[in-house]
């Protein structure tokens, strides 16, 4: 990070930057003038959908994507991040379900979110839940995967990978 010329590439190329509130940019001088509070409790890392723009134009070849993860994961960590907000369960909510069950059911997840963000959400929203388990659209049993154990040992693996890149 130290590498960063502040050139605003990342934040140019950000199809979300306009509805973050710190664009990748900032949040990299935040990171470097020490500035963790307004890090952790930030929307962007959340708002990132991985698109790679940013890391592939850097000229500086910074992992932006990757810094974008490790600030989710240590905000999940740390339990520090913007409580309520939806897209921030949505994400822990379903890494949960793939680290328990390997996969991830869209129509559960929903219920699980809407639950916990708003019970009278979740009241307006169970007309249509109801059509959708009729139509065997909804299940009320999450899905799981025969060989957790294994993917236990490459999500570790893998966390452990990224731990290490992002140093
Ligand atoms: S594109 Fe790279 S060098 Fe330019 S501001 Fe973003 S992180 Fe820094
Ligand atoms: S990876 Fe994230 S931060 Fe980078 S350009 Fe895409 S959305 Fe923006």
């Amino acid at each position: 990070m130290r590498r960063c010329i502040q050139c605003g590439t990342c934040s140019a190329t950000c199809p979300f930057s306009h509805v973050m509130d710190y664009t990748p940019r900032k949040i990299i001088y935040l990171i470097r003038e020490g500035f963790k509070e307004e890090v952790m409790s930030s929307f962007t890392p959340w708002l990132c959908a991985s698109c790679f723009s940013c890391r592939v134009r850097c000229p500086k070849e910074i992992k932006i994507t990757d810094l974008m993860y490790l600030i989710k994961r240590e905000a999940i960590k740390d339990n520090h991040y913007p409580q309520k907000a939806p897209i921030v369960l949505l994400t822990k909510e379903s890494v949960k379900m793939i680290h328990k069950n390997g996969r991830i059911s869209e129509s559960y997840l929903m219920g699980i979110v809407l639950l916990k963000v708003s019970f009278l959400k979740l009241l307006r929203m169970s007309g249509l839940g109801l059509k959708m388990l009729l139509t065997g659209r909804f299940t009320l049993i999450p899905e799981k995967i025969k060989s957790r154990g294994e993917l236990k040992k490459i999500l570790a693996f893998s966390n452990k990978k990224v731990e290490e890149n992002s140093k």
